[in-house]
């Protein structure tokens, strides 16, 4: 009962802040027992309670893929969170400052899929072949909790800080480019914030799909054709206020480009 009490008062304090665009302590302040398990059913029965309010699920993205990243704050495994309809913008739609906490704008390769993924002992060779097209993309990423304050249990029952994400309106074939050479230039209102290459992401950002497909797995799920993986950020993100612009330039693939709403 105990167990049950916990989950219910996360699911909705997660929830609630989102809707509410409220920031809040994180859940371990009050549940340090929280383990990253109980995080991902948490984070699941939040997305049930998103699509039976009518969203659709459109695929997932990947967090904690950099060394960088898990050093901060001292884990040594991805997470992952499950991206909704309503968070996809087009490029040219402005990113709604009025609906976010404090978000945040990270470089991303988007995976999009031809063929179902699953587990176990999926390779980034089997990504590379079931994969029709990658895009640049943007992930805008808001944690509910304040200051981005968070162990991985509260990340991940926060659907791993997902809040939007763009892609570049032009589909590339994933031979078209050595994704883990490949280089990228993040600016801010023309001025260059941050740099990076594909191999930040666990290597090889299709290494990224493998590792979630499997895990996936573990949970009794797959990736199914027709979703879009955001493999994780190339650099760390960088802070956005209403009216910035930001640009992620990657080699071959071109650019995609967001701006903040006023
Ligand atoms: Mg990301």
């Amino acid at each position: 009962m105990a167990q049950l009490y916990r989950f219910n008062d996360c699911l909705n304090r997660v929830d609630q802040a989102e809707k509410e665009r409220k920031e809040i302590i994180r859940l371990t302040e009050d549940y340090p027992e929280l383990t990253v398990e109980e995080g991902y059913f948490i984070q699941e029965q939040l997305i049930a309670r998103r699509v039976a309010e009518g969203n659709r699920v459109v695929g997932y993205k990947l967090g904690l893929t950099s060394k960088a990243k898990q050093e901060m704050i001292g884990v040594y495994e991805p997470s992952y969170g499950v991206l909704l309809d309503y968070m996809q913008l087009e490029e040219g739609d402005p990113v709604p400052y009025s609906e976010l906490i404090h978000p945040r704008a990270e470089p991303e390769i988007a995976f999009f899929l031809q063929e179902d993924l699953q587990g176990p002992k999926v390779s980034g060779v089997d990504v590379l072949a079931a994969t029709k097209f990658i895009f640049p993309a943007i992930e805008i990423i808001d944690s509910r909790f304040q200051n981005f304050k968070l162990t991985l249990p509260d990340g991940i029952a926060d659907n791993s800080s997902s809040a939007r994400f763009i892609l570049g309106g032009r589909p590339f074939k994933i031979s078209d480019v050595d994704l883990s050479l490949m280089g990228m230039v993040m600016t801010k209102n023309g001025e260059v914030e941050t740099t990076g290459a594909g191999a930040a992401v666990l290597g090889h950002p299709a290494s990224a799909v493998a590792w979630l497909a499997n895990k996936l797995h573990e949970r009794g799920e797959k990736l199914n054709k027709g979703q879009i993986i955001l493999s994780g950020g190339i650099t760390a993100a960088i802070e956005i206020k209403p009216g910035d612009i930001i640009q992620a330039r990657f080699d071959k693939l071109g650019s995609v480009t967001v701006k903040c709403s006023d």
